[in-house]
C-alpha cells in the first residue's frame, strides 16, 4: 500500500507516523519519496493487519492510504497520476514532447575523441552526451575504459559543448566520485539487480538512468527502480536496451512493447537504447524511430565520429549523419502523432 502524507504535516507528525509504522511492524524500505505535491511511503500491506492500517490512516500526518496490488509501490501508476519528468539542465525526459536524444560513444577513448563526439552529437541535434569511463565488459581482455581520467574528459566535453553528461557507475564505492562529474548516473544492464549500488546511486540525489537487465522481467526492473525511489530520489528514468533472445543475428531483442506497457504500469519515463538493443548499426535508426512512435520519452544512442574505429561496440555505433537523420525523424513522428505536444521544448 501507499501512504500519502499531507503536505501541511509537521515534522513531529511525520516522526509520529514513522514511529507508528515501526511499532505496527510495517515492512518495506519505508523511505519517504517526494512525488509532485505529496510525499509517499510504500509499505507491504501483508505486513500489517487491517486494524493497524486503520490506526495509521487515522494519524494526523496521513492524507490517504491507497492499496497497491503490484509488488512495486512507489514506481507504480498509483503513486502518481502525473508522469515523472526527469530534468537535467534544460533537458526534460518524460511528460511528452519531442523525445530528447542522448548520444555519444560507447566509451571515452581520449580527450580529443570525446570532445569531437560531443560536438558532433550537439551538431546533429542531441541534447545530452553519453560515454562510459567505467566499462562493464564481457571479456576481461576487452578495453576496460579509462576510469577517472575518462570522467575528467567527459566534464571537459561538457564544458566545451554545454551538453550534460550521462555515464555509468559500476560499484557503490565509486558513486560519489562519478556523481562529482556526471549529470546523470547510469546503472548498467549487468548491475540492474546490484541492490547496494542502486541504493548508493539513489542517495547521490542525481538523476539515475536504470538499464533493464539482459534477462530481467519488467516487474524485476520496476522493483529495482523501487530501491532507488525508496531512497527519496524521484529522478529515475528506465532504459530498455534489449533482452536476451535466441537468435545470434541480433545482439539482443529490443522490447518495444515495454514502452506502452510501462506507460500503464509506472509514472517513470522510458528511454530506449536501440544500439545495445540490436547490436547492428543499420538497425539503429529504424528501431529508434519505432521507439518514438511507440511513445519513448528519450533515446540513448551510440555515435562516434569514426564508428569503425570505436574501441568498444563499433558494430552498433552510428555516424553523426545517421544521428542527425534520427533527430529529424523523431521530430517528424512526434509532430504527426502528437501535434499538440510536438512543439514542447525538451532541451538544447
Ligand atoms: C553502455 O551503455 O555502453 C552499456 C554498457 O550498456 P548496457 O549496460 O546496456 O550493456
Ligand atoms: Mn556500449
Amino acid at each position: 500500500m501507499l501512504i500519502f502524507i499531507r503536505s501541511e504535516a509537521t515534522a513531529s507528525e511525520r516522526a509520529e507516523l514513522r514511529h507508528a509504522l515501526a511499532a505496527e511492524g510495517a515492512r518495506g524500505p519505508l523511505g519517504t519519496l517526494p512525488l509532485g505535491a505529496s510525499d509517499v511511503i510504500g509499505v507491504d500491506a501483508a505486513s500489517m493487519t487491517s486494524a493497524a492500517a486503520q490506526r495509521i490512516a487515522g494519524l494526523p500526518a496521513v492524507e490517504r492510504i491507497v492499496p497497491v496490488k503490484t509488488p512495486y509501490k512507489l514506481a507504480s501508476r498509483a503513486a502518481s497520476a502525473e508522469p515523472t519528468r526527469v530534468r537535467v539542465g534544460a533537458v526534460t525526459i518524460g511528460g511528452g514532447g519531442v523525445p530528447p536524444v542522448i548520444a555519444g560513444p560507447c566509451s571515452v577513448e581520449n580527450e580529443e575523441q570525446i570532445i569531437e563526439s560531443a560536438q558532433a552529437a550537439k551538431q546533429a541535434g542531441a541534447v545530452m552526451l553519453r560515454g562510459g569511463a567505467f566499462k562493464p565488459r564481457t571479456s576481461p581482455y576487452a578495453f576496460q575504459g579509462l576510469g577517472l581520467v575518462g570522467l575528467r574528459w567527459l566534464a571537459r566535453a561538457r564544458e566545451v559543448t554545454g551538453l550534460p553528461v550521462v555515464t555509468e557507475v559500476m560499484e557503490p564505492g565509486m558513486v560519489d566520485v562519478v556523481a562529482e562529474y556526471a549529470d546523470v548516473l547510469q546503472i548498467g544492464a549487468r548491475n540492474m539487480q546490484n541492490y547496494s549500488l542502486l541504493v548508493a546511486a539513489g542517495h547521490a540525489g542525481k538523476p539515475v538512468l536504470l538499464k533493464r537487465g539482459p534477462s530481467s522481467t519488467i516487474e524485476e526492473w520496476l522493483l529495482a527502480a523501487e530501491y532507488i525511489l525508496a531512497t527519496g530520489n524521484p529522478h529515475v528514468a528506465l532504459c530498455e536496451r534489449g533482452i536476451r533472445g535466441f537468435d545470434p543475428l541480433t545482439r539482443n531483442v529490443l522490447d518495444l512493447a515495454a514502452v506502452p506497457l510501462l506507460r500503464e504500469l509506472t509514472h517513470l519515463p522510458v528511454v530506449i537504447d536501440p544500439s545495445h538493443g540490436t547490436g547492428r548499426r543499420e538497425l539503429v535508426a529504424p528501431m529508434a524511430l519505432a521507439a518514438v512512435a511507440a511513445g519513448a520519452d528519450a533515446l540513448l544512442i551510440e555515435m562516434h565520429p569514426r564508428p569503425d574505429a570505436a574501441l568498444s561496440d563499433a558494430a552498433q555505433t552510428i555516424a553523426p549523419a545517421t544521428l542527425a537523420a534520427i533527430v529529424a525523424g523523431a521530430r517528424a513522428i512526434t509532430a504527426a502523432l502528437h501535434p499538440d505536444t510536438a512543439k514542447t521544448a525538451t532541451g538544447g
